[in-house]
């Protein structure tokens, strides 16, 4: 199952996450998002060294909608990487 993501993403070789040169992420699943939504769902649970989306410049700042409401689903996403 692939999503359209467009030419020339980079791809977060810890997190699996492509982003446009645009800075639109484009998860495995769902909708695409923003650079804060993927740090707050993925990234700052990665912590790795030669993830590609630990620049707080380029993230930006979080919003509580960028965040999973339960814990569940952050087991779930790091359970599927
Ligand atoms: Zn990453």
């Amino acid at each position: 199952m692939t999503t359209n993501t467009p030419d020339n993403c980079q791809t977060c070789p810890i997190c699996r996450v492509k982003i446009a040169h645009d800075d639109k992420v484009y998860f495995s699943s769902g909708q695409p998002g923003t650079r804060a939504r993927l740090y707050a769902r993925v990234c700052q649970y990665a912590k790795k060294a030669g993830c590609i989306n630990q620049n707080k410049e380029a993230i930006g700042t979080l919003t509580k909608s960028d965040g999973f409401s339960t814990g569940e689903e952050i087991k779930k996403m790091l359970k599927a990487s």
